[in-house]
C-alpha cells in the first residue's frame, strides 16, 4: 500500500464534471478537472430542466437560491396538434408540489453552467483546467495516469470520465480492459444507437406565452416539438424519426438546419405559433442524433464513467443531466465512505473496484427506469405509422380526455422516479422539500454520525 492521498482526475468541465467538483471539494477529496473545451461555460444547447431531486442536491450544494434566481418553475402544459389546434391546456405541476415539495425549473443551459463553476470556492476553481483535452489515460495496479494533448501530464487514484455522450474515456476504458485479458467484458464500441434526430434553439418569449410554459406538439408523421419557456426567454426542440437508426455520430451545418426549418415551418409549436414564426427570432441553435443507451459496465479498473458517457437519454422529459446528478452523488458517497475507512493510506484496487460496482447497481434500476421513459415519451410524441405508432396514438387519444391525467402521471409516476433521488450523504442538513411522498434516501440530520 503506497500512501500518496487519493485524487480523482475528472475528464469533462461541463454540467456533470463541474457537479462533481462542487461534491468532491465538500467532501474533502482531492480532484482536479480537465475540460478539452477553452471554457466550461459555452453559450451552446439550448435550455436545462433541473428536477426536485437535482435541486435538493443544489440546496446541499448552496446553490439553491442562485438557481432560483436563474429561471423558471414549471407552469402550464399545453399540447397542440400540427396545424395548432388545442388539445389540452392544463396546470398539472402542483402535483410535484403535493409529492415532492418542489417543482422542475428551466434554466439557460449556460445559466447552470455559470451556477456551477462561479461557486466553486477559490481553492476548488484552481482545480479546474480549460484547455486540456484528455488523449489517453494509464492504469496501473496502483494508480493513473492522464496524458492531454498540450503535452501535460496529471496522476491520481481514479479517472472519472464526464466526458459525454462521444466520450473518449470511455473508449480508454474498453482498451485498458481488453489489453488486460481479450476475454474481459467489455461495452460495445459504439454503445448507443439513435432513432431520433433534434434540432434546438432559443429566441424570444412569443407573445402570449410566460415564464414556466410547457408546450407539446405531437403528430403521425414522425415528428413532434417542445417549446418551454425560462425567466426570460424561451427554447423550441424539433424532433424527427431518421429514415434508419444510426451508431455513426452526424455532424448538422447551417444548411441542414435552415433545410429542416424550412420542413417544419408550418408545425405549430403552440396554439396560433407556426414554428416558421419564431424561426426567424433565434439566437442561437443546434442539431444533432438522439443516442440512446445504458453502458452494460460503468466502470472498469480504476475507471469509472458518470452522465452521457455512461447513459443517454433522450430529452423530452429532460432526465439527462437530472441522472449524471444523481451519478455524481452516488459516486461522491460511496468513494467519500471507503476513504473514511481507509484513513491516510491509499485504498486498494479491489476496493474501488467493489466501490465502482456497487455505484452502478446503486444507480441501474433507476436508470433502466428513466431511459424507458424518456424513451416512450418520444416515440409517444413523434409517432409513425407503424403499430407502435399507432397504438401511441391511441394511448394518447384516450389519456387526454381523461381529467387530471397529467396530474395522475406526475403524482404517482414522475414523482416516483424523481423521490427515488439520492442525497449528499456526507453532508447532512434539513431537508428543503418535503411532500406526501418520502424522499426514498433521506437527508441525514447534521448532528447524526455515519
Ligand atoms: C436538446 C437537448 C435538451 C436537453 N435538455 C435537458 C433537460 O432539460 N434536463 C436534463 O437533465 N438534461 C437535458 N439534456 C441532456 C443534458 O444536456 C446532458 O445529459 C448533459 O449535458 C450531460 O452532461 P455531461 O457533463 O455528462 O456531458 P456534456 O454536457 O456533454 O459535457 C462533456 C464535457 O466533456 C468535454 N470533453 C469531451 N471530450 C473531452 C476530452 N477528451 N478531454 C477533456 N474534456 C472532454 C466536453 O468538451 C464537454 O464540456 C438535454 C440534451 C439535449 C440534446
Amino acid at each position: 500500500m503506497t500512501t500518496r492521498p487519493f485524487r480523482a482526475i475528472i475528464v469533462g468541465g461541463c454540467p456533470v464534471g463541474l457537479t462533481a467538483a462542487h461534491a468532491f471539494a465538500l467532501a474533502k477529496i482531492d480532484f482536479v478537472v480537465l475540460e478539452a473545451r477553452n471554457t466550461c461555460t459555452p453559450d451552446a444547447g439550448s435550455s436545462l430542466v433541473l428536477n426536485p431531486a437535482s435541486l435538493r442536491i443544489f440546496h446541499q450544494l448552496g446553490l439553491e437560491e442562485k438557481a432560483r434566481q436563474a429561471s423558471a418553475e414549471h407552469e402550464r402544459a399545453v399540447l397542440v396538434r400540427y396545424d395548432g389546434k388545442v388539445r389540452k391546456d392544463v396546470r398539472p405541476f402542483h402535483a410535484f408540489d403535493e409529492s415532492v415539495g418542489q417543482r422542475p425549473m428551466t434554466f439557460h443551459r449556460q445559466d447552470v453552467l455559470k451556477i456551477l463553476l462561479d461557486n466553486l470556492s477559490p481553492a476548488a476553481r484552481e482545480k479546474v483546467h480549460t484547455s486540456k483535452k484528455v488523449v489517453d489515460v494509464n492504469s496501473t495496479a496502483d494508480g493513473v495516469t492522464v496524458f492531454c494533448a498540450d503535452g501535460s501530464t496529471y496522476e491520481g487514484s481514479v479517472v472519472i470520465g464526464a466526458d459525454g455522450v462521444y466520450s473518449k474515456t470511455r473508449g480508454f476504458m474498453r482498451r485498458l480492459a481488453l489489453e488486460a485479458s481479450p476475454s474481459a467484458p467489455v461495452n460495445a464500441e459504439k454503445p448507443y444507437t439513435a432513432y431520433y434526430k433534434c434540432m434546438w434553439g432559443t429566441v424570444p418569449i412569443p407573445p402570449g406565452l410566460n415564464p414556466g410554459d410547457h408546450l407539446d406538439c405531437h403528430s403521425d408523421s414522425g415528428v413532434s416539438s417542445m417549446f418551454l419557456t425560462g425567466k426570460d426567454r424561451g427554447w423550441f426542440f424539433l424532433f424527427g424519426l431518421l429514415d434508419a437508426p444510426t451508431q455513426d455520430r452526424r455532424d448538422y451545418d447551417e444548411k441542414d438546419m435552415e433545410a429542416y426549418a424550412e420542413e417544419l415551418k408550418s408545425l405549430h409549436i403552440g396554439p396560433g405559433i407556426a414554428f416558421g414564426d419564431i424561426w426567424p427570432t433565434r439566437h442561437s441553435a443546434g442539431m444533432s442524433n438522439l443516442d440512446e443507451g445504458v453502458l452494460e459496465h460503468w466502470s472498469w479498473g480504476r475507471v469509472v464513467m458518470a452522465g452521457d458517457s455512461a447513459h443517454k437519454v433522450t430529452p423530452n422529459a429532460g432526465w439527462g443531466l437530472n441522472s449524471g446528478i444523481q451519478d455524481v452523488a452516488v459516486l461522491t458517497n460511496k468513494i467519500a465512505a471507503l476513504l473514511g475507512t481507509t484513513q491516510d493510506t491509499e485504498p486498494t484496487l479491489p476496493q474501488l473496484e467493489t466501490v465502482f460496482g456497487e455505484y452502478q447497481e446503486a444507480r441501474k434500476d433507476n436508470m433502466q427506469a428513466v431511459f424507458e421513459f424518456s424513451a416512450t415519451q418520444t416515440r409517444q410524441s413523434a409517432r409513425d405509422r407503424s403499430w407502435s405508432g399507432r397504438i401511441h396514438w391511441l394511448v394518447e387519444a384516450v389519456t387526454t380526455v381523461i381529467p387530471k391525467f397529467d396530474w395522475f402521471m406526475i403524482r404517482y409516476k414522475g414523482s416516483k422516479l424523481v423521490s427515488a433521488g439520492h442525497a449528499l450523504d456526507f453532508l447532512g442538513g434539513v431537508e428543503p422539500f418535503s411532500g406526501a411522498m418520502p424522499w426514498a434516501h433521506p437527508i441525514r440530520p447534521i448532528n447524526m454520525k455515519t
